[in-house]
Order: structure tokens, then sequence, then C-alpha cells
């Protein structure tokens, strides 16, 4: 065989790998789709923006989390959108899983139960304390191999906790971008609003999980 018939056979291959690749997202290619598959001009294709790019990928990421309150991933990148650093929410290393043992609660109250509103029991809320949330573990995870996260941008499943919040501003992160709304985003918004770190929300508000 030729040097042009392997790369002509070689180019078959490809597009065959395309066809059936399209066949399984798409179904049956229309005859305009062939045609686009073929001259490689597709400018009805719509390509998500950075922000949409790595907002979809947090779900995966999320996969390896190992409490079931929220499954959350994080991505760090620098400004020309290249990855720093995944984390999502677990155990420290070497610590019992939520997964394994269940979770480790502390309940919490969100104002000053002494103030001039008073207190209600109901206004008691559960949170889980055996992670380490997503944002945080990836912000230690850069720090454990020196990599500096000043003027980075923060992708993560919903609105920080105040904690993270914290880490974020501290790290000299200047951007988050979250999936979701947390049901309580006041401790965040206020910090990154001091702070100096921008904060955008794609999509809708997370309630409180009992
Ligand atoms: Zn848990
Ligand atoms: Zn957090």
């Amino acid at each position: 065989m030729s040097l042009l018939e392997a790369q002509e056979r070689l180019r078959q291959q490809h597009l065959e790998w395309f066809r059936n690749h399209y066949k399984e997202q798409f179904g049956e290619s229309t005859l305009r789709e062939q045609e686009e598959l073929v001259s490689g001009v597709e400018p009805n294709h719509q390509r998500p923006d950075w922000d949409l790019y790595y907002v979809n990928m947090l779900p995966q990421i999320g996969m390896r989390a190992t409490c079931n309150r929220g499954r959350s991933g994080c991505i760090i990148t620098d400004q020309e959108h290249h990855i720093i650093m995944t984390g999502y929410v677990g155990a420290p290393p070497g610590m019992p899983h939520c997964d394994e043992v269940g979770h480790k609660y502390e309940w919490r109250l969100d104002y000053d139960p002494f103030g001039a509103t008073g207190f209600d029991l109901d206004d008691m809320h559960r949170h889980c304390i055996r992670t380490t949330h997503a944002e945080s573990n990836s912000i230690y995870s850069a720090a454990k191999k020196g990599i500096a996260l000043e003027n980075s941008i923060l992708y993560c499943t919903m609105t920080p906790c105040q904690r993270c919040a914290e880490a974020i501003v501290q790290s000299g992160i200047k951007r988050v971008v979250t999936a979701r709304e947390y049901h309580d985003t006041a401790p965040a918004v206020e910090y990154f609003k001091q702070g100096g770190v921008e904060l955008l929300t794609v999509g809708g508000k997370i309630e409180y999980k009992a």
C-alpha cells in the first residue's frame, strides 16, 4: 500500500468513526450534517463559552465526592482558561467518608439568637462537617503543590459557604462562577463584595436539604 493509499484509508476510518459517533449522539445524520461532517464547515455548531464549558464539567468531577448532601465539584483555572486544579467534597485523606460511615452533623443558627428578632427552633439547620468542601479542597491541593492561585477563576457547583469564601478571598482568586445558587448566599456575597471577588451564578437556586 502506498503512502497516499494509507492516508486515504486512515481518512475514511476517521470519517467512519465520526459518523458513528454522531449517530450515537444525534441519531441518523441529515444530509446537511453529513455534508458538514465531510467538508468540516459547520456554521451552526454552538460552542459553549468558557464559563459554560467548565460549569458543564462540574457534575463529572462531583462524581468522586463522598457526601450525598451535595456531590459538589470544583475547577480552578488561570486567566487564560487553563485548568490549574480540580477538587470535590470529601473527608481529608485517611479519614472515613460519609458514604462509608454516615454524615457528621453540626447544628447551626444563621443569626444571633439573642438579637431583636428572637429565636425560633425551626431556624436551626444541620450541616455535615465530616467533609472538606470542593472549593477548599481545590485550594488546599494547590497549596500542597505550591501553585499560586492569585488572579485565578474558580468554578463550583453552588455558592460557596463562608469558610470557602474566606479561603477564596485569602488565596487571591478573583472570579467565582457557580452552577447553582445555594439557599443561603449572604456570607459568600458579603465576603466577595468586600474582598473584590466577582461572583456569577448561571443556574437556579438550591433549597435547603434538612
Ligand atoms: Zn456528609
Ligand atoms: Zn464550603
